[in-house]
Parts: C-alpha cells; sequence; structure tokens
C-alpha cells in the first residue's frame, strides 16, 4: 500500500552525520552536529553525570511507575528555577506551568501545540536564519511561521535595524520565537541593551516571547557559552548568580507573560536521554494552574507521560548543591576546549594567509561557527576533504581537536582560495 511514497531526503543537520558514517576515509570529520567532542573525538559523558546515575541504581527504592503527565515534580521545578532565578517574582507567586518533555525540541512542539489550541494568534515569528527543525516544528504543529530579519552576512553580526523594523512591522500579538542565547547557528547574541529594545517594542506591540534554550542555563552557563567574555560582567568571578541578567529574565521581570522550551541535551550532555521542559509564565496563579492542565490534555494523547530516567539525573544534580557546582566545574572544562578550537582555527588560517577577515570565528558564541562559507565550498569541502557540516556553513566547534583542526584549516583555505 505503500509503494507510490516517494524516498525522503535526510535531515538536513541529522543527515550529515548519515553521510559521514558511509565514508570510508581515514581522514574524514564531523563538524555536523552540535555535540561535544573530547580532544579525542569521544563523546563525553560528565562525571557528575555518571555519579548521580550511580546514586539513582544504588537507591533500591526507586521503582519504573509512570510519571505523572507533567513529568517530575522536582525536576520541573528546579527546571523553572534554574531558568527563571531563584528569586523569580514568577516563581514565587506560583505563576509558572512547567511541564518535563522530551528534550528541547519535545518542549518546543508541546509549547506550539499549545499555542495552536489556544492563543488567539497563530503567527509564529523565527529569527532568519535560524535552527533547521523550527520551521518543521511551527508548522506541523499548526502555526503559521514568518521569518524576522536577524544576521546581517555583511558584518557577520546582528542585522538590528531589520530585526527591529520586521518585529515593528509584525502583526500586534504574533508569537516571537527568540534564541535564549547562542543562537544557531550563528553564535550572534543581541547585547543586553539591545534586548531591552526588543522587550520594550514587543511588549509594546503584545507580541508573546517564546524563547527556544538549547544552550543557555544559568550566568554559569552564559559565561560558557559566550567563551568567557562576560564573566566579570555576570560577576562569576565573585560567585554571584544574581548579575545574570539574561534576556529571558528581563522578560519575566515585567510581569509579562512569555514561554520557555529547555534542553538539558548540551549543557549536561543528556542528548539521547530526551530531557528538557517547557514553562508558560502567566499573569497570575490562577491562569498558571489552568494553563497545566491543558498541557495535560496537549501532552497525554501525544506521549503520555515522559521517561523518567534523564530527569532523575538533573534533578539529582541540581539538587544538591555539591554536585551543582561539580557539574559547572566540568562545564567551564568543556568551554575552555571550545574556546582554544577557535583560538586553534582562527591561528591556522592566518598562519596559511587565507583571504578574508576571520575573526568572528573567535567573536562567535557558542558550540558553532557560522563560517561564511557558502554550499559549494561546503560540498568541496566534503568532496575532497571529506570535512562534514551543514550546508549553510555552520560548524561544531565541539567537533574539533587540536589534531583536526590544520586538515579543516588546509580545505578552508583550499575551498575560498580555489
Ligand atoms: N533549539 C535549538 C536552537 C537547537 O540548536 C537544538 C538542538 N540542536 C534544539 C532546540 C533541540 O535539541 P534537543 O531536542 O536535542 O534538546
Amino acid at each position: 500500500v505503500f509503494a507510490s511514497l516517494v524516498q525522503a531526503p535526510e535531515d538536513p543537520i541529522l543527515g550529515v552525520t548519515v553521510a559521514y558514517n558511509k565514508d570510508p576515509s581515514p581522514n574524514k570529520l564531523n563538524l555536523g552536529v552540535g555535540a561535544y567532542r573530547t580532544e579525542e573525538g569521544k563523546p563525553l559523558v560528565l562525571d557528575v553525570v555518571r555519579r548521580a546515575e550511580q546514586l539513582l541504581v544504588n537507591d533500591q527504592s526507586r521503582v519504573k511507575e509512570y510519571l505523572p503527565i507533567v513529568g517530575l515534580a522536582d525536576f520541573n521545578k528546579l527546571s523553572a528555577k534554574l531558568i527563571f532565578g531563584a528569586d523569580s517574582p514568577a516563581i514565587q507567586a506560583n505563576r509558572v506551568a512547567t511541564v518535563q518533555c522530551l528534550s528541547g525540541t519535545g518542549s518546543l512542539r508541546v509549547g506550539a501545540e499549545f499555542l495552536a489550541r489556544h492563543y488567539h494568534q497563530l503567527t509564529i515569528y523565527i529569527p532568519q536564519p535560524t535552527w533547521g527543525n523550527h520551521p518543521k516544528v511551527f508548522t506541523l504543529a499548526g502555526l503559521s511561521v514568518k521569518t524576522y530579519r536577524y544576521y546581517d552576512p555583511a558584518t557577520r553580526g546582528l542585522n538590528f535595524q531589520g530585526l527591529l523594523e520586521d518585529l515593528g512591522a509584525a502583526t500586534s500579538g504574533a508569537i516571537v520565537l527568540l534564541h535564549a542565547c547562542a543562537h544557531n547557528p550563528t553564535g550572534v547574541d543581541p547585547t543586553l541593551e539591545q534586548w531591552e529594545q526588543i522587550r520594550q517594542l514587543m511588549r509594546s506591540k503584545g507580541l508573546l516571547p517564546f524563547f527556544d534554550s538549547a544552550y543557555q542555563v544559568v550566568a554559569l552557563v552564559v559565561w560558557w557559552i559566550t567563551g568567557g567574555q562576560i564573566e566579570n560582567m555576570l560577576g562569576f568571578a565573585s560567585g554571584s548568580l544574581d548579575a545574570d541578567a539574561q534576556p529571558v529574565r528581563m522578560f519575566v521581570a515585567d510581569g509579562g507573560e512569555c514561554l520557555a522550551a529547555q534542553s538539558y541535551a548540551k549543557n549536561m550532555g543528556l542528548y539521547g536521554e530526551r530531557v528538557g521542559a517547557l514553562s508558560i509564565v502567566c499573569k497570575t496563579a490562577d491562569v498558571a494552574s489552568k494553563v497545566e492542565s491543558q498541557l495535560k490534555l496537549v501532552i497525554r494523547p501525544m506521549y503520555s507521560n515522559p521517561p523518567i530516567h534523564g530527569a532523575s539525573i538533573v534533578a539529582t544534580i541540581l539538587k544538591d548543591s555539591k554536585m551543582y557546582d561539580e557539574w559547572t566545574v566540568e562545564l567551564k572544562a568543556m568551554a575552555d576546549r571550545i574556546i582554544s578550537m577557535r583560538k586553534q582555527l582562527f591561528d591556522a588560517l592566518s598562519a596559511r594567509g587565507t583571504p578574508g577577515d576571520w575573526s568572528h570565528i573567535i567573536k562567535q558564541i557558542g558550540m558553532f561557527t557560522f563560517t561564511g562559507l557558502n554550499g559549494e565550498q561546503v560540498a568541496f569541502m566534503t568532496k575532497e576533504y571529506h570535512i562534514y557540516m551543514t550546508s549553510d556553513g555552520r560548524i561544531s566547534m565541539a567537533g574539533l581537536s587540536s589534531k583536526t583542526v590544520p586538515h579543516l584549516a588546509d580545505a578552508i583555505h583550499a575551498a575560498v582560495t580555489r
């Protein structure tokens, strides 16, 4: 009965790994998927995650019963605290509805399904460019996707004017997807002053913020993601987490509504465990309670209830201050390696005299560098150098090592001087 089906194309991001796996070359390099790798090119399980798992295994009182539809209560509380702050007025007033979902993607999808059913505006504006899965997640949930300008290829920075113009011209009440931190794929984020202008504009037009927080947790992680550049600004050096005036918290502080989808894939390395949370900040506790009841109606027919293991790991770590601290130390080690890769790649291109300005490699934020290489150059690098990346020229810095930097630099040099 399915004989008339056509073969669907591979996913533009995950398909990179499929192609990589098929390549027999010993020099092949996968810079496609944003997953952390060690200097030896191996996946990393954090020590603190291993310890949390050990504690869970040794606890004979633990059973395998179903979780409630909304997931693990502790996990939900701790996740909301992590993103909104322990002293968040919204949490204190009980006006946040949080549900455990299947990582970031599942949280976005549940949020989108909820909005499609219960919000008066079905248009969602997403940045141009954005993570490749965003348009599909929102369209299939029943929302209508439009874009706002975000990236300026000429400056390899933010097109702030274009962003303000497009959001200024957006249908009043529309939903706006915002990358909370470490924009994927560009690695370009607004400054806090620009965030404040975005907030004022959005609130004045009644635009509903939907934050995608796949890389952000707290100040420490912002600091990690930003390659340490705003360490002092955020007060990390003094041990203060209060100064992490992040965009999400700015939008919560003004008393208005917002949604936030959190993922623990990158910041705890729990990729395949699929751990995430969706929070909806409401005006009152009464509304939040109704929202949660409706979220349950969205979730129940999709997958009934979320898995228990990954959320238990996160809750174990977040509620124990010693383990929490260990987590941040391990994050710092990952950050240091990514920063070092940025420097090494930049130096390698400088040493080769590769034409063009490559300073964005050290300026951009997070796991990825948006190289500026075009589709043709990417195809050349894959064919001749067995280097795999998404066709928009995005490379995962976390997939590089000191050993592979020269190979990548050779390939980039050859691609741009061809
Ligand atoms: N949003 C963005 C911007 C992402 O980059 C990712 C992961 N690459 C996700 C959401 C979702 O990831 P996951 O479902 O693995 O948490």
